[in-house]
């Protein structure tokens, strides 16, 4: 078959490397001038099938209350004038009944870890290098009640298969010592060895070169302006290139993977799918001391952010906004970034070099990915990543290349379209 991928972040790039595997023919088409130049570009770098949960939870709309009056909160909810904001917000207050969240965790995780396994084997069979790190994800406490409730979480975790295992303060340091001037203010930890770690953006990038090599051909600066139906199927897209042509890609399937700005694409087709853009902040830093830097990724649970050693830069991301498509950057979010990681690996990083990056997370309400077909047949969606589109990226794409090619995708995951699953 002949198709056409829309978007070229992780999930596009991936999506198209396995459909080309396939034995289909596959372009791709983005505005951007070349791959993972949005979402995909500046992440946190951890591949976090130990924390594949939702946001959604009994607790979170108390907490999202009380952080709505904070600017520096975590998590913040900031009312627009947008109908599409609103109906978000609904359906994620309905994911905070008891009882969706372990419904929404289960399938994140299977498919976090069909994932983690498949990035594994490209790695081995594609070479492809991207400042991995097979190191672990240490999520540090500064609060005994924080402490205590990651128990409970790891519980629920540990009954899906997940080691997240509970470490004591003397143990948060043996396994990053770049951790030790911090040893009294610690009081413990949680551990997960085979998670990992990497660059979301050179991944992709060198992905993408190997697809080209087998054949995919990438279109980019083309900005898609509709997808093409006749007789209740896609046919193709339309695109305005680089030089202001409108042109038709004409396809015997389509897959949507374009992030947040998937519903726009669908909702003249009379599809709707509740994929809303949590923003969020990345800022990387120079290393100035590698001894002094951290190498496993860790999460530092009281500012809820993460950091990820990549080669000789540290980068650090979290916040998440709930406030349309902006993309500018607020330098008191900044500012904060920077106060937290001097406080932390003060001498070990260059600030004068930092680099800040806003990327918008596709998410939905529940956290799961929208993965599958949709009422047209041969329209398919790989999007609603939200906080783990690294995580499960490769994983849903091969998942998604199965199903397009008639074979049953590997992981027990509610995609779209399939019975039974
Ligand atoms: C601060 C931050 C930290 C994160 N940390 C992690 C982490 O540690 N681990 C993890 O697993 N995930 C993390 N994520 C989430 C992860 O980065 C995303 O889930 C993932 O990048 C989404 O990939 P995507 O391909 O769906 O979207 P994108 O990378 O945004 O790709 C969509 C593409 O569509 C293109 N596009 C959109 N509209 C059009 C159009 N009309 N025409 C043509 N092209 C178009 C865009 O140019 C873009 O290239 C983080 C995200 C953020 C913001």
């Amino acid at each position: 078959m002949k198709i056409v991928v829309l978007g070229a972040g992780v999930i596009g790039v991936s999506t198209a490397w396995w459909l080309s595997q396939a034995g289909h023919e596959v372009i791709v088409v983005d505005r951007a001038t070349g791959p993972a130049q949005e979402t995909s570009f500046a992440n946190g770098g951890q591949i976090s099938v130990s924390y594949a949960e939702s946001w959604a939870n009994p607790q979170a709309p108390l907490k999202l209350f009380k952080w709505m009056f904070k600017d520096d909160a975590p998590l913040l909810f900031r009312p627009q004038l947008d109908w599409r904001q609103w109906l978000w917000g609904a359906a994620f207050l309905r994911e905070c009944l008891p009882g969706r969240m372990t419904n929404n965790i289960r399938p994140m995780v299977r498919l976090a870890q069909y994932s983690r396994s498949t990035l594994r084997q490209m790695r081995q069979e594609l070479g492809i290098e991207y400042n991995q790190l097979e190191r672990g994800i240490l999520n540090f406490y500064r609060d005994h009640d924080e402490f205590d409730a990651s128990q409970v979480s790891a519980d629920v975790m540990r009954d899906f298969g997940v080691d997240r295992r509970i470490v004591s303060a003397d143990e948060v340091i043996a396994i990053e010592p770049a951790l030790a001037s911090h040893r009294a203010s610690i009081v413990g930890g949680d551990y997960t060895i085979d998670d990992e770690s990497g660059d979301a953006h050179v991944f992709t990038v060198e992905l993408a070169k190997q697809a080209e090599a087998a054949g995919v051909q990438f279109r980019y600066a083309c900005q898609v302006t509709k997808i093409l139906a006749k007789d209740g199927r896609a046919v193709g897209a339309e695109v305005i290139q680089a030089d202001g042509q409108y042109v038709n890609i004409g396809a015997d399937a389509v897959v949507v993977a374009l992030g947040s700005y998937t519903p726009q694409i669908l909702s003249p087709l009379g599809i709707s799918c509740l994929i809303y853009p949590t923003k969020g902040y990345s800022a990387s830093f120079p290393i100035l001391d590698p001894e002094a830097a951290p190498t496993v990724s860790l999460t530092d649970s009281s500012h809820k952010v993460v950091y990820t050693r990549l080669g000789n830069t540290l980068r650090m991301a979290g916040t998440a906004e709930l406030s349309g498509y902006s993309r500018d950057l607020n330098r008191i979010r900044c500012e904060a970034m920077t106060a937290q990681a001097k406080e932390l690996f003060g001498a070990a990083l260059d600030f004068d070099h930092v680099r800040y990056w806003s990327g918008l997370r596709p998410s939905t309400p529940s956290n799961v990915p929208l993965i599958g077909q949709t009422k047209l047949t041969n329209l398919y969606l790989n999007s609603g990543h939200g906080t783990l589109g690294w995580t499960m990226g490769v994983g849903s794409s091969r998942a998604l290349a199965d199903m397009i090619s008639g074979n049953r995708p590997e992981p027990e995951f509610p995609f779209l379209g399939l019975q039974n699953s």
